[in-house]
This record gives structure tokens, sequence and C-alpha cells, in this order.
């Protein structure tokens, strides 16, 4: 049995990020709230690069820079002192014109629009590149989940729900768990959505408990897609993945499961982190003793031993290492740091890790990055997965969801490596080539109504 504060932390870990007060990362520096601010322009500036290289149709680009529509709500929630609380939400569709909008739903205190925007874009190239018949699609509400309770969060998560109703739903836009979302998230969306309707409606979200109509794998689905990128990769460049030493930022979802799967293929962890700061050794940690230490602890910050050493995300990044995955937010690779980097290879784990203006300078340094719509694409693959088994109200095995998982995975990677050597551009261009042609065929054949 766990102890009552071990348990409180379990559950503040599975839901929650930390207070912003504890922490220097959000106190607004000039260059984080310039960089923050500016996620939108550079997802659009992404197009402009892709688009020049590929002799984009001008018209078409002007259509991709756009959303179709962003939705912003605003959420009274009755706290548990009876005060009234107003919080902000969003929910952005960048493209549904290959499916219903796919994306995931973030609750983290420095939401905003811009941010929301940028990943919506990211989820369309994502879902076009993987060829899955969705949309690009995101939400977020900017609240600090910490300082709610159980029942706040719950409330909150409701009638975020209620004022979005009308743009989600199976056929419209699915979402999903993101930053500081999880699986009783999603139930509460869907009972929220299903109690209006009338009826159980599973399709609506993914990433829900597996008890009403969640899949098997989807938890651990964007870490074993890393997985198989990386493997796929490391064939292609005749690298021993078992020699390599690896580096994450962020020991979430993402991070967590693509240390654990590393860890247990016998390969060298030497730092990870979360928002606090990571830890480091040489010779490689102990990944299994560090999860369960945050799955009752949270932060890495009080881990104790002798050998391991305490080190910001900053220092961390900057680490000699063969492997760097980012798995925690956007920007964190930028210009000010891309030079200091000593990795061969960047796998982006989390969404929009690295700005275009560090993509270029780790270009020339000859770094290899697989871009994060094919790095991370093993979560929608599955939510896309679990989509059609709420359809067909019949359910898959695990071995089936990871092979089929791998099949469109390493299908994809061998396309965009093909590619990226065919026109001598870089993973990114690549990926984004394929991404964009596919949309912009979808947009020319549907044509522009009326
Ligand atoms: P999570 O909330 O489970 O974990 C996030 C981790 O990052 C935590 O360890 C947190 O402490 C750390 N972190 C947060 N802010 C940080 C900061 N400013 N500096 C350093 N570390 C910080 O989230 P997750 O689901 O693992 O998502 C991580 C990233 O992966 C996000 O960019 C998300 O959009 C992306 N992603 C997630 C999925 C998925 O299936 N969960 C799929 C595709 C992409």
């Amino acid at each position: 049995m766990l102890k009552k504060k071990e348990k409180e932390a379990e559950f503040v870990y599975k839901k929650v990020p930390v207070s912003p007060d504890e922490i220097d990362i959000f106190k607004p520096t000039k260059e984080r709230v310039l960089v923050k601010s500016n996620s939108f322009e550079m997802a659009k500036n992404q197009i402009d690069i892709v688009a020049e290289k590929m002799g984009l149709n001008e018209n078409i680009t002007k259509y991709l820079k756009k959303v179709e529509r962003s939705l912003i709500v605003s959420i009274p929630i009755k706290m548990d002192d009876g005060n009234l609380e107003i919080f902000e939400g969003y929910r952005v569709h960048h493209s549904t014109v290959r499916g219903p909008g796919k994306g995931g739903l973030r609750f983290a205190p420095n939401v905003n629009l811009n941010e929301i925007k940028a990943l919506a874009t990211w989820m369309t190239w994502k879902c076009s590149l993987l060829n899955l018949p969705l949309g690009g699609a995101k939400g977020g509400i900017c609240v600090d989940p910490t300082k709610l309770s159980k029942g706040e969060l719950e409330r909150l998560t409701r009638r975020y729900t209620a004022e979005i109703i009308n743009i989600i739903g199976p056929d419209i836009d699915i979402p999903a768990p993101d930053i500081n979302t999880n699986a009783q998230i999603m139930a509460w969306i869907m009972d929220t959505y299903s109690m209006n309707k009338g009826r159980a409606v599973p399709g609506v979200v993914t990433g829900k408990p597996i008890e009403i109509g969640g899949s098997v794998g989807r938890e651990s689905a964007t870490g074993m897609g890393l997985f198989y990128i990386l493997e796929a990769l490391c064939k292609k460049l005749n690298l021993n993945l078992k020699s390599s030493r690896v580096v994450i930022q962020g020991f979430g979802n993402v991070g967590g499961t693509i240390a654990d799967i590393l860890y247990e293929k016998g390969v060298k962890i030497i730092a990870i982190s979360d928002i606090k700061g990571g830890l480091h050794a040489k010779e490689g940690l102990n990944v299994k003793e560090l999860l369960k230490w945050r799955n009752k602890f949270r932060f890495l910050k009080e881990f104790n031993k002798n050998n391991y050493k305490f080190i910001s995300n900053e220092d961390l990044l900057t680490l000699d290492c063969d492997i760097l995955i980012p798995a925690a937010i956007e920007n964190q690779i930028t210009h000010s740091n891309a030079n200091n980097l000593n990795c061969k290879i960047i796998l982006e784990g989390a969404n929009g890790p690295t700005t275009p203006e560090a993509d270029e300078i780790l270009n020339e340094k000859g770094v290899i990055i697989v871009p994060d719509i094919l790095a991370n694409g093993g979560g929608v693959c599955v939510s896309y997965f679990e989509y059609i088994q709420d359809i067909h109200s019949y359910f898959w095995t695990l071995d089936r969801i990871n092979q089929e998982l791998k099949k469109i995975l390493v299908t994809t990677f061998d396309n965009v490596y093909y590619l990226s050597k065919e026109k001598n551009v870089s993973l990114r261009i690549a990926a984004y080539m394929i991404a964009i042609s596919r949309l912009a065929k979808a947009i020319e054949l549907r044509g522009i109504f009326p």
C-alpha cells in the first residue's frame, strides 16, 4: 500500500504540471515570451521554406498558412471555496480537408491561441505524412491544473467540452491527451459529449481508458513509435544503437516511455530531465529506478544517488551524446543554443522543439534531425487505430497494434529518407514535402467552395 502522500503525488503526476511559481522556466524572460508568442509564425515560416523548395502554387501556400477555424471560449468554474473563476480555452481546426480534425488537448498556464494554431498546423502535416484520413486540430486551456482540486479539474473539463461541443465529434474533430491531460480527462470529455447526445459516443476522443473504448498500446504509442523510427534510422546509417549514448529532455508520457524502451534494450541513457532539471551520469542512469521515483514523487530533483549529477535543462541539451531526444515542449533548441549542441542525431519526441533558425544551424553542422511529424507520429497512429476500433466495436490485440504501427511508421520513414536523398534535402524538408503535396492534391481535387 502506498502511503497517503505518495498516493497524492502519484495522482498529481498523472494529471498535471508544476505550478508556474515554482520554476524559473515559466518566468517570462524576454526571449521566452518572444519565442512562445511566435509559434504560429514559426509554423508559417516552415510552410514558406518548403513551398519555395517544392515550387508550390502561391494560392495553395496562402491557403495552408490559415487555420480553418479557431474557437475561443470562456469557462466559468465554481471553485471549491465558493468563488467563481473564469478560464480561457481554445480549439483550433487547421485543416479538415482530408478528414476529421485530430489533435491533443493541453492544460498549462502558458497556453495561448498562437501556440494552439501552430500545434494544429503540425497535426495536419503529421496526419497527411502518415497518410491517415484525418486533418489537424489542437486544443488547450490556459490553467495551472496543480492549483485545482480533482472536482475543479473535472468541472473545468466538462464545461470546456460543453463550450466546444459543436465543433467536436467522431466526424468533425477528435481530441486526445497532450501535456498534462490524460485518460481520465478523456473519459470526462467522452461522458459529457455522450450525455448531450443521449448515447455512448466513445469515438469522440482517443486516449480514453480501455474500459470505455480505449485501445491497448495507446499510452505507450508515441514512445514505441520513436523507437521504431530510431531503429529504422540506425539501420540506414549502420549505427549500433546499443553502443549509443542517449540524452532525453522530458520524463512524461513520451520521454518516460522511450527511456524505458531504450533502457530495456540495453541502450545507455546518460541524462534525463523534467521541468525542474535533469540527472546526468556518464555511465548511464537506472531508468527503472527513476520511473518508480517519478510515479511516487514526480520530480527528479530530489532523487539522490552519489554518481548522479543534477543539471539544468539548458545544460542537458548541450551534453556530449550520440542521440538527443527532446520530449518536453516546443522551442527548446533555438538559434541561441544550437551551436552548442553536441549530438549526432536529434529525434524530436516533442512537437516543435527546434526553431527554423536552429534547424538551419544544425543542418550545416551535419546533425541528423528526425522531425516531430515523423518521429512522434506513433501517438496519432494508435489514436487512429482506437478510432477505427470504436467505430467497429471490435478491439485489436497489442501485437496487432504494434505490428500495424511499425508498418506505417517504417514505410513512412523509408519514403521520407529516400526523398531526402533524391532531392538532397533534410529529413524535415522531405517529410514536409510529402505531407504538403498530399494535402495540396486533396485541396485541388475538392476545389474551393463555392
Ligand atoms: P507529459 O505532460 O506527460 O510530460 C511532459 C514532460 O516534459 C514532463 O516531464 C515535464 O516535467 C517536462 N516539461 C514540461 N515543461 C518543460 C520545460 N519547460 N522544460 C523542460 N521540461 C519540461 O507530456 P507528453 O505527453 O509526454 O508530451 C511531451 C511532448 O510530446 C509534447 O510536445 C507533446 O505535444 C508531444 N507529443 C505527445 C504525444 C502523446 O501521445 N502524449 C504524441 C505526440 C507528441
